[in-house]
């Protein structure tokens, strides 16, 4: 048995900037609980040829860890896991990392006060406060499309690139055509044979302004740090200025229309393609893609398009509504993520024997995305209701980070040992962010997205601007939760 002060369950960049906050406020007791044998989460995990960050890499890093050298605009995905990887070296952070350690599930002891927290390989660990940083998109989503199971080539989900499969000279079929489709069949439509893309609903696509970054200006930006952070403000203030699409602004929402219609157009000269890769949802709905390379790409002579829902799947063929059988060697399933069964089905059980997936049996939903009530010194980062379709989820990690931490450091001054959100701060949270998303794209927009369960409800996105939520997590902070004063030595504490 391991005791510890803090337990972070995920080592991407959720669990990473936890770390480095509480490091920051003085906590340097700190296990990071990670499955695989490195930190990185989707970065490492996402390893499929085109992987990058839609987001301009001077936003998508920490505020605190700017990076001169960004060789593009738009980073690649294995510069991003260098990145993480090299700022948790400098940190000293690989030290209290715990690999090949799968979380299978936690419970509150209310005697002892400390979360009991267990892994697939059998190890028990003990901490005060436990924090859930396992990120929305680890779950791959399988298909369940009849025959799949007989298919008798090469198949693997895009998070499960196997870099040893041969693609070149091969039949191709890509299932899928969201933000990790968008992304590897160009490249994939380049090596292979003949490559079929099956397309259920087709995607809004914008272009990508992916300019390199010189290297006169990575010098300048090495040289005068506040150069790197007036890009980074400039391109916030950008992003965030996006949101209006997604709230519905007529004006926004008409001229990202013209935009992506436009790109469509030069990318696609055949007025049947184009109908067929016409979305008939809202813009915004499902999550905007950019990409100059994608309907080129489609249009190459050796890549069809086939639209509408598969038939069936056979030993080497896949059959389209169309009742036609296209060959296939290698089947590549872009399908995306469970988000909302991972959260709906996390394994802690808090006060009182109560379950999280019992709590969350109707819709998750948590204060500040962040702590339920029920769930004594339980937090999330990246918990329900802050992922973004407009800007860098990494500035809402950090806010909730520093929120969690704060609140933590009050704790400690104050002598408390336990805390939870009050039940009507919680409820008063979630009834602003699913009255406001209610006015969105994402609800109103007329489409499925992994956004939302099967009933049409969201427990993902946080409805507002980035500022907006950082107001909220700024000024809130111990009055919003119930305490327990420590009295005395904790129960146990002696014991590790
Ligand atoms: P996704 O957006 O959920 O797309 C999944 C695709 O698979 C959709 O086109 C979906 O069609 C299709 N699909 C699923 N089940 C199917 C079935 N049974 N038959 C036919 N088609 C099926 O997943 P993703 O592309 O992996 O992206 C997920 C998220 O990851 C993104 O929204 C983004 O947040 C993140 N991501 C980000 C980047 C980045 O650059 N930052 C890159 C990659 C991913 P329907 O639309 O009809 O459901």
């Amino acid at each position: 048995m391991i005791r510890t002060d803090i337990l972070i369950i995920g080592g991407g960049f959720s669990g990473v900037i936890m770390a480095l906050e509480a490091r920051r406020h003085g906590f340097e007791d700190i296990v990071i609980l990670e499955k695989a044998s490195d930190l990185g989460g989707t970065w490492r995990e996402n390893a499929y040829p085109g992987v990058a960050c839609d987001i301009p890499c001077h936003l998508y890093t920490l505020a605190d860890h700017p990076k001169p050298n960004w060789r593009r605009r738009y980073a690649a995905g294995v510069d991003i896991w260098d990145y993480l990887r090299e700022v948790a070296r400098s940190e000293h952070l690989y030290p209290v990392a715990r690999f090949e350690r799968k979380f299978t599930g936690a419970a509150w002891d209310a005697e002892t006060r400390l979360w009991r927290v267990e892994t697939a390989e059998g190890k028990v660990f003990q901490s005060r406060v436990l924090v859930s940083a396992m990120g929305p998109l680890h779950q791959p989503r399988i298909p369940d499309l009849p025959g799949l199971d007989t298919f008798k080539g090469t198949c693997f989900h895009s998070a499960e690139w196997d870099p040893e499969t041969q693609i070149s000279s091969r039949d191709v079929a890509v299932i899928g055509t969201g933000a990790s489709a968008a992304q590897l069949v160009p490249h994939v439509a380049r090596d292979a044979a003949r490559l079929t893309v099956y397309q259920r609903t087709a995607p809004w696509v914008l272009p990508l302004f992916n300019g390199a970054i010189p290297r006169w200006l990575r010098r300048l930006y090495g040289r005068w740090p506040w150069l790197m952070r007036l890009d980074r403000a400039l391109t916030f203030w950008l992003q965030e200025m996006t949101h209006r699409v997604f709230r519905g602004d007529p004006t926004a929402v008409s001229l990202a229309r013209r935009i992506a219609r436009r790109h469509m157009r030069c990318g696609l000269r055949d007025p049947a393609l184009q109908k067929r890769l016409t979305p008939d949802y809202q813009i915004g709905c499902k999550r905007i893609l950019l990409s100059n390379d994608w309907y080129p790409a489609l249009k190459r002579s050796n890549v069809e398009v086939v639209t509408g829902p598969i038939k069936s799947v056979e030993a080497d063929k896949i059959i389209g509504t169309d009742g036609i059988a296209r060959p296939v060697e290698v089947l590549i399933l872009a399908t995306g993520f469970d988000a909302t069964g991972a959260l709906a089905h996390l394994p802690f059980q808090g006060r009182d024997g109560l379950k999280l997936s019992d709590h969350w049996s109707e819709r998750p939903s948590a204060y500040l995305g962040a702590a339920a009530a029920g769930f004594p010194n339980l937090f999330f980062v990246l918990g329900p209701n802050t992922a973004l379709g407009h800007n860098s989820i990494l500035l809402m990690a950090e806010a909730q980070a520093e929120h969690v931490v704060r609140v933590l450091a009050t704790m400690r001054d104050r002598q408390i040992d336990v805390v939870e959100p009050k039940p009507e701060r919680q409820k008063a949270h979630d009834d602003m962010v699913q009255g406001r998303l209610a006015k969105t794209v994402w609800q109103t927009g007329g489409c499925t997205s992994w956004y939302k369960d099967a009933d049409g409800r969201n427990p993902i996105i946080w409805p507002g601007t980035v500022r907006e939520f950082r107001r909220l997590t700024e000024q809130s902070g111990l009055q919003d939760y119930r305490t327990v004063p420590r009295l005395g030595p904790r129960p146990g504490a002696d014991a590790a």
